[in-house]
């Protein structure tokens, strides 16, 4: 392993200069567990790793009348035991609790989740059907880019050079709001999701029908999928098994997956349609508290 300077600034302009001052050549660390596997089988050759844990505002989860807002270095644990998350988050919960073992959720961040940019992220589609942005610091300023758009490619996202997330934040949910996620993998624990679907919905007061919803996909393209016409066509529907098929099946439709050695492509479109019918059912539920 090539040998790097550790720096562990404390605050996020002293971050941003050193990414800068490196470029490629360094890295943000969060819990480490995806950049330390990645740095000793080379994948990169790196001059300076930035550990982001002293940074106050990194390390920070908020949840007021805002919403909620989950500092990018935050560890899975911190947010799955947050009594306020799990309340009125439970989605949020459903993807860190099940990322790697309690090892791995000790350390790994849903910052570092959504960074490391696998299109198999647990962490990712429940920010997703969230609505959450993702706030980055750069030399040229701040910005804000909606986790749908943040992964470009397995492993590629839209930070620049010199550019650190520091924080997702997601608006409070509407009243008769329900959202959920799950994935399927081949053992019960510490595998990588072959599919994986996260619903968002919001239904009238009646409780029955659907008045929005987001729909997001995992590991069935390069990048986790909004499942926009998925989503969208649940909108005005009456909540039913006619319009819980119709979109599980859009969702199938949107998914792009390739033939691996976790699963094939029709496994994958298949999952994805079962999945998305679940959850759309599970969303259902805790919408109706
Ligand atoms: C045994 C094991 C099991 C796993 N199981 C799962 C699983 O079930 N589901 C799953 O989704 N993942 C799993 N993973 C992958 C990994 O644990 C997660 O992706 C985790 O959330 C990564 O977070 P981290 O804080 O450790 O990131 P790090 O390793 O610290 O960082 C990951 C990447 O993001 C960059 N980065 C980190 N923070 C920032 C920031 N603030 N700004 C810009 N870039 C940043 C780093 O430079 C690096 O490139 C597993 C890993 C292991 C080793």
């Amino acid at each position: 392993m090539h040998p790097f300077a550790y720096v562990a600034p404390v605050t996020v302009e002293e971050a941003v200069a050193v990414l800068d001052k490196h470029g490629d050549r360094a890295r943000p660390l969060a819990g480490g567990t995806d950049l330390l596997v990645k740095t000793r089988a080379n994948v990169w050759e790196l001059d300076a790793v930035v550990d982001i844990k002293n940074i106050p505002e990194l390390m920070t989860v908020t949840v007021g009348n805002d919403g909620l807002s989950i500092g990018a270095g935050v560890p899975c644990y911190q947010i799955y035991e947050n009594s306020e998350v799990a309340a009125g988050y439970p989605c949020i919960v459903d993807g860190t609790d099940i990322i790697g073992g309690i090892q791995i959720q000790s350390r790994a961040a849903l910052g570092g989740n959504l960074c490391n940019a696998a299109p198999s992220a647990d962490g990712v589609c429940p920010l997703i059907v969230h609505s959450a942005v993702a706030h980055i610091a750069g030399p040229g300023g701040n910005r804000e880019v909606a986790v749908e758009d943040f992964c470009t490619g397995p492993s590629q996202t839209v930070l620049k050079k010199g550019e650190l997330l520091v924080s997702m934040s997601m608006p409070k949910p509407p009243a008769n709001f329900g959202a959920a996620y799950t994935r399927f993998i081949p053992r019960n624990e510490m595998d990588i999701a072959v599919a994986g679907v996260a619903v968002s919905l919001v239904l009238d007061p009646s409780g029955q029908n659907f008045e929005s919803a987001r729909i997001a996909l995992a590991s069935v393209g390069p990048v986790p999928i909004l499942a926009t016409a998925a989503g969208d066509s649940l909108a005005g529907k009456p909540v039913n098994d006619e319009s819980i098929a119709a979109a599980a099946a859009l969702a199938r439709d949107a998914a792009s997956p390739i033939t691996d050695m976790r699963g094939t492509i029709e496994q994958r479109r298949q999952l994805i349609e079962v999945l998305t019918g679940r959850m759309i059912n599970k969303a259902i539920e805790r919408a109706r508290g």
